[in-house]
């Protein structure tokens, strides 16, 4: 017995020893923290104080949609490029980089009412990607009205074709239910189905439809694939269920047209003794064409800006360069990201992290990190505990994605964090007209500047690169 208890207790600490920080390293963070005062104050008091709000206000007003394929979106690349190479910039080099071959979707008129049994409008968003009804004109039909693909499945073809089908999923999760705008339309019409109108994938709704992108599988017919409100959805089911017939009206003349090419903005703040070694601080710049994406996502990439200003600010220069990304076509299937990883792929030695902000910019909590669970935890940990005057000391590790456009790096084994906000919110206003600067708040925004130049600026700044995992392992 003695000797099993010894033999645990070596095991024990073999195991606590691998999971231990090096001493040094916790000292070298533990030391920055007159820096993270500094920013801190700086943004909290000084004269940036508000000025995230201020430029991201700026900004969307100025331009509101920018769907990819629009000529606002692109000039709203070129305006903050100017912004970037002007006099008053702060960064070192700033170029665009072309994304070619991006899908060009445009939203025509549309309106849909309920006809039968009773009348009245409802408010609709086509789906990014849906072909529009025929000739763009009024589809009539009759509606069946489904809450899963199972229910969809259990159905005969013949209670199916011809017909409108109406999905009233609920919401269990954005992961999980964004299933039903994708495949929607498809499934619908292996049944035969002439339209998909599909509950708006939010938990929260005050008869907001909400749009997104949407997939045709390979070899499906197409059918139009539209979003409604929760509240027509479920009223919709309610009706169904009396067994009474239901007929909808829908018109959409949306349009595809020929590919585009678009531009991913990135911009340098040269490191001193690394300056090829880069941390990577990104957001996307494209919106839907509703609302004005301020959260989605122009607060995620305007407070990579602000931070990089406030770090120059007060004259702090880190070992390594500090680059804002701000990806093209994220709605479209992360696509500027991914042509961007494509050309950097040979390259990733000189990633040494990548941080992006697309889950809003509500009150930072702290970071969601993946990658190496020892040193680099110590340190995210340890960074995270020099923002107890913000309030942003929160962790939490993932050996998944933690945020859209940085998943390829992260999956390709690069380190990465993303903002950790109370996001309960967020998707309430996701993809909608309520998308505007009202869900920003000023101090939330200067909250998550400071979590952002205070963690980009000490990883950046490291004696030693930040550790990569070895081959990517979960304990
Ligand atoms: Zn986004």
């Amino acid at each position: 017995m003695k000797i099993q208890i010894s033999l645990l207790f070596a095991i024990l600490f073999v195991h606590t020893k691998s999971q231990e920080c090096d001493p040094a390293l916790i000292q070298e963070i533990r030391n920055y923290r007159p820096v993270a005062e500094l920013i801190i104050e700086e943004i909290l008091h000084g004269a940036s104080k508000g000025l995230c709000y201020e430029k991201l206000a700026e900004f969307v007003d100025s331009y509101q949609l920018r769907i990819t394929g629009s000529q606002v979106l692109e000039d709203s690349i070129d305006y903050l490029l100017e912004q970037y190479q002007g006099e008053r910039s702060v960064m070192d080099n700033t170029w665009k980089e072309s994304v070619p071959n991006l899908p060009h979707w445009t939203r025509g008129e549309e309106e849909a009412f309920l006809i039968e049994p009773v009348h009245k409008s409802m408010s609709i968003l086509a789906f990014g990607g849906s072909i529009a009804t025929p000739l763009g004109e009024p589809l009539v039909a009759e509606a069946v009205v489904v809450t899963s693909f199972d229910e969809l499945r259990s159905l005969d073809a013949s209670q199916v074709s011809g017909k409108i089908v109406v999905y009233n999923q609920g919401y269990v999760s954005y992961s999980q239910s964004v299933n039903y705008r994708y495949k929607g339309a498809s499934e619908a019409a292996k049944l035969g189905a002439i339209a998909a109108l599909i509950e708006s994938i939010g938990p929260f709704s005050i008869n907001s439809p909400h749009t997104g992108v949407m997939t045709y599988a390979e070899g499906d017919t197409k059918i139009p694939a539209i979003a409604i409100t929760q509240e027509d959805a479920e009223m919709l089911r309610r009706i169904y269920l009396t067994g009474e017939r239901i007929v909808i009206s829908v018109k959409s003349n949306s349009q595809t047209h020929q590919p585009i090419t678009s531009h991913n903005l990135i911009a340098d703040y040269n490191g001193t003794r690394y300056p090829d070694k880069v941390v990577v601080v990104s957001g996307h710049i494209d919106n839907w064409d509703v609302g004005q994406g301020a959260m989605d996502d122009a607060g995620g990439m305007m407070i990579g800006l602000i931070a990089v200003e406030v770090i120059n600010s007060l004259g702090l220069r880190p070992k390594r360069t500090i680059r804002n990304i701000l990806w093209t076509a994220e709605e479209q299937g992360l696509l500027g990201a991914e042509h961007y990883f494509n050309t950097q792929k040979n390259e990733l030695d000189k990633f040494v992290f990548v941080m992006e902000s697309d889950s809003g910019t509500f009150d930072p909590q702290g970071l969601t990190y993946t990658g190496d669970r020892r040193n680099g935890e110590c340190i995210i940990k340890e960074i995270l505990s020099l923002l107890g005057a913000i309030n942003a000391t929160r962790y939490q590790w993932t050996s998944g994605s933690v945020s859209t456009d940085i998943t390829h790096f992260t999956d390709a084994g690069v380190p990465g964090a993303g903002l950790w906000d109370t996001d309960g919110q967020y998707f309430y206003f996701h993809h909608t007209e309520g998308d505007m600067m009202t869900v920003e708040d000023p101090n939330a925004l200067d909250r998550a500047v400071a979590l952002w130049a205070v963690a980009s600026y000490i990883i950046a700044d490291l004696t030693d690169d930040f550790p990569k995992p070895s081959p990517r392992t979960t304990n």
